[in-house]
């Protein structure tokens, strides 16, 4: 597995494998890597003939009052991992490498970034779009990989890939859970014991809402007020949204049909964790 640091050893890479006539797969990372993340590698290692993953915390999708610095980082232990997974090249640039002192343009889909946890976090899908766009430029992917867990984030990219004409095939990859039900996610770590025990009502009020739909319950508002009653059961929990919203457009929906989408945050102590279940896909399992 080889590493590039800086965009020239990247294009070098790819420059390569593009004149073979070999397929890319990209695995945009934050690092700090689990299973989840494994999950989108092996889709790719099984579909393209070579995997790129980027492990890069991009500071232009934090806020100022959110946790850049703090943000968990182990680059050795990440490359065991995606080497263990087959991954052919990591990407892991310096901020600096990125984004010049001057740099000015940005990537904004409208409309489905600014609901959701774009209303909390006003300036982060711009900011995954236009590192987004930079890997696209940079890798020129057959296929990118994203997880479900950031359904937004998905809807986001997908947009911004048809409405830009880039061409790429965007691939969700099912939410993988710990053994108890609870999204796999790097800021998990930030969680003390009892903080980690409180954070299994998100998992508690996914399944009430799967439980609902599947006895027939279509109307947002009840699922909604059910999904809202579980967590409250959980002192610790400080809900930032749930909202049941079109799948594609991630506007509020009144009533839930194929495709939508019901997802949530929820800060437990100081920790901002989401999760979410879409109808038609029984892909809910703990471990
Ligand atoms: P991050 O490093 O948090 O930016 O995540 C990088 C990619 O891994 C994103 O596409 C995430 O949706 C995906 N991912 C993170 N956690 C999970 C999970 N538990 N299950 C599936 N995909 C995940």
């Amino acid at each position: 597995m080889k590493v590039a640091v800086n965009e020239q050893q990247l294009r070098a890479e790819i420059k390569k494998w593009k004149e073979e006539g070999l397929t890319i797969g990209l695995c945009p990372t934050m690092g700090f890597l689990h299973e989840g993340h494994a999950s989108l590698m092996a889709a790719s290692a099984a579909s393209c003939d070579r995997t790129v993953a980027s492990v890069f915390v991009n500071p232009t999708q934090f806020g100022p009052n959110e946790d850049l610095e703090s943000y968990p980082r182990d680059f050795e232990a990440d490359c065991r991992l995606l080497e263990s997974k087959g991954v052919d090249l990591v990407f892991h640039p310096e901020p600096s490498d990125m984004y010049e002192d001057d740099f000015c343009t940005y990537v904004d889909v409208d409309v489905l970034s600014k609901t959701l946890c774009g209303e909390s976090r006003p300036i982060h899908f711009r900011g995954v779009c236009t590192v987004i766009t930079k890997f696209l430029n940079l890798v020129k992917p057959d296929r990118i990989f994203f997880g479900k867990k950031d359904a937004q984030q998905l809807a986001v990219v997908r947009r911004m890939v048809r409405d830009l004409n880039f061409d790429v095939e965007v691939v969700g990859c099912p939410i993988v859970r710990e053994p108890d039900g609870l999204a796999k996610s790097s800021r998990n770590t930030y969680l003390n014991d009892k903080e980690r025990q409180a954070a299994l009502i998100l998992y508690k009020s996914i399944c009430l809402g799967i439980e609902l739909v599947e006895a027939g319950e279509r109307n947002s508002e009840v699922l909604k007020a059910g999904m809202l009653d579980k967590l409250a059961e959980e002192p610790m929990a400080d809900v930032e949204y749930v909202e049941v919203v079109d799948g594609s457009s991630m506007q509020p929906v009144e009533t839930f049909k194929e495709g939508d989408l019901v997802a949530m945050a929820v800060r437990i102590g100081t920790t901002r964790l989401i999760d979410n279940f879409t109808a038609g896909e029984n892909d809910i399992k703990a471990g």
